[in-house]
């Protein structure tokens, strides 16, 4: 009990240290730009515009990573996988097997909480065509060392898409004596890290890999069944 107040006053000032930073001037800059510029359907609402912390359950056994904020996505509404098409079908999946308790992510406000699952990203702003440099990555892989820290019982990582998955691999080979030669993005393919966590490979919810029936929801469903497993 203790142990996990501590925790949350951890997570707690973690993510103040994350809203308030801007260490990357190229990224500070193109998530104003965004937040200024909007999206014309959204042009009444006012963006975020600011970094993205982690959500979900602090005891979670089950992290899932993204890469970083959607410009339209969680750069405006302020909350990780919130407003898009994507977390539209991650969370019709999440709620549907019980991670979630309910199966749609629309804003701050809509009453979502995750079970025994933290969201979090790479990168925690939102890069211009989704692609951080080498040196953006380093510089928030410290958020990301401190979310690992706190998050004591996480005993798997789901990277969502490649680039989130080569973000992890990275992440070890600067953390770990960990040589991640080989190792290439699979669908569904486990890899067992330095520290005993798995990480596991799922194509990210995009509208793209859906509509070209590269994932539905039931492949979705199935991985996260067996994750489900490997972690109980
Ligand atoms: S990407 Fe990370 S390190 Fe860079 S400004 Fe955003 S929160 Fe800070």
């Amino acid at each position: 009990m203790l142990m996990q107040k501590l925790n949350n006053k951890s997570l707690l000032g973690l993510n103040k240290k994350i809203i308030n930073c801007n260490s990357c001037e190229r990224l500070l800059e193109f998530r104003n730009k965004i937040a200024k510029e909007k999206r014309k359907m959204y042009r009444n609402e006012n963006y975020w515009g600011k970094p993205i912390t982690g959500f979900g359950d602090i005891k979670a056994k089950i992290m899932i990573i993204g890469l970083a904020p959607a410009a339209h996505g969680g750069n405006r509404t302020g909350r990780v996988f919130t407003g898009d098409k994507s977390s539209d079908f991650l969370f019709e999946c999440l709620g549907n097997i019980g991670l979630a308790n309910q199966n749609y992510s629309i804003n701050k406000n809509d009453g979502l909480k995750l079970l025994n699952t933290y969201l979090t990203l790479s990168l925690k702003c939102v890069p211009p065509g989704d692609k951080p440099t080498k040196q953006e990555l380093l510089n928030c892989s410290k958020f990301l060392k401190e979310e690992f820290l706190i998050l004591q019982n996480v005993k798997a990582i789901v990277a969502l898409g490649k680039i989130a998955f080569d973000s992890i691999l990275f992440f070890y080979k600067k953390n770990f004596i960990f040589d991640a030669k080989g190792i290439n993005f699979s669908h569904g393919h486990t890899i067992d890290l330095p520290d005993n966590k798995k990480l596991i490979a799922c194509y990210h919810p995009s509208p793209r890999n859906v509509n070209t029936g590269r994932i539905n929801l039931l492949k979705f469903t199935n991985l996260f069944k067996q994750i489900i497993m490997l972690v109980s």
